[in-house]
């Protein structure tokens, strides 16, 4: 993620500012330019307060989802581009669901920002029933909810928004990672997995990486949830869950790339770097990343989170990136890096 700074004091700002804490300034994310703008009000309308000539509206998710994008002011839609790609949220009336999705929409508007600053931007199902995608963001209290991905819906359960739920489960599950935008990250794997995958005509190199995705689904889970992944999984698989599919091993690498992309921009943004090539090469269990294209970036990373997991240690908390990149994972992810 980047970070922004305010147009009329240059105060250092964040992707989910509102307004400028030095000079009180309105604020709006604008998706054309991925900008966080300063605005000035203009009668119904708001301005940039840089002189621009452009009218926006706040997105109509501004109070229920803290929704801090903008809306051209000739724009049909009451909201932005990221809200309308949510087609069932809860009932307004239910408080703990509504604080939830709140959150959720936060952890969407990174996900969408993201693909649209790598080149994948997306439409809503509405506008292209093919290839859209539209969001379900409901709580399993009192109702059933899965987690997943269908035919361009992606659910999710706002339980996962509840730390304290969403702890107890990734004990249960034993995982060493699980955030909602994680999730988020998973999810939209699996939707373009037809997109990058199938449509740039590269199955038969996923096979070789990941496995043959024809093997069926229900059985692998049955399988995965009664005898769990085999003792040496760190070798092959970014996580225990991408072990039990194919298409799971895609989602969970394609998650972890998005992570990966956006780790790496934070730190550029701040001007953060670990420059001693050791650090890193001490850490990968003996991969050679140089012939592979996504090499320098994942030397970058790995140098730049043994600092951060040092760095996490020393102020009493537990890694901040608990995750090892074997040889197979890193060419897994030089696969997607490759497809983008
Ligand atoms: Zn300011
Ligand atoms: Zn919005
Ligand atoms: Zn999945």
């Amino acid at each position: 993620m980047n970070a922004f700074t305010c147009d009329v004091c240059g105060q250092l700002l964040f992707f989910d500012n509102s307004s400028c804490l030095q000079c009180g300034s309105v604020l709006g994310f604008e998706t054309a330019t991925m900008r966080l703008l300063a605005l000035t009000p203009d009668g119904e309308v708001l301005r940039p307060s840089d002189g621009g000539t452009a009218s926006y509206r706040h997105c109509g998710n501004r109070l229920a989802a803290r929704c801090n994008w903008l809306v051209p002011a000739d724009d049909p839609s009451a909201l932005c581009g990221s809200c309308r790609l949510t087609t069932v949220r809860p009932n307004d009336s239910e408080a703990d669901a509504m604080a939830a999705f709140a959150d959720a929409e936060s952890a969407k508007r990174r996900l969408i920002y993201q693909l649209g600053d790598l080149g994948l931007p997306i439409s809503g199902l509405d506008e292209d029933p093919v290839n859209g995608v539209a969001f379900e963001f409901l709580s399993s209290r009192g109702r059933d909810v899965t987690t997943g991905h269908e035919n361009g819906v992606i659910t999710l359960d706002l339980s996962e928004s509840d730390d304290a739920h969403r702890e107890f489960v990734r004990l249960q599950l034993g995982e060493a990672y699980r955030t909602v935008l994680g999730h988020l990250r998973h999810e939209i794997g699996h939707y373009y997995w037809p997109i990058l995958v199938e449509g740039q005509g590269r199955t038969e190199r996923f096979r070789q990486l990941f496995g043959d995705e024809r093997v069926p689904y229900q059985a692998e889970l049955e399988r995965h949830y009664a005898a769990g992944p085999s003792s040496d999984w760190a070798m092959t698989h970014v996580s225990q869950y991408a072990t039990m599919h194919p298409w799971e091993d895609w989602a969970e690498t394609f998650a972890h790339y998005l992570h990966i992309r956006s780790g790496i921009q934070s730190a550029d943004s701040f001007g953060l770097r670990v420059d001693d090539p050791s650090v890193a090469a001490g850490h990968k269990a003996g991969s050679d990343t140089s012939h592979l294209s996504i090499g320098p970036l994942i030397d970058a990373w790995l140098a730049l989170t043994i600092a951060m997991n040092a760095m996490s240690r020393s102020i009493g908390e537990g890694d901040l990136y608990p995750f090892v990149l074997p040889p197979r994972v890193v060419e897994k992810l030089d696969f997607v890096h490759g497809l983008l």
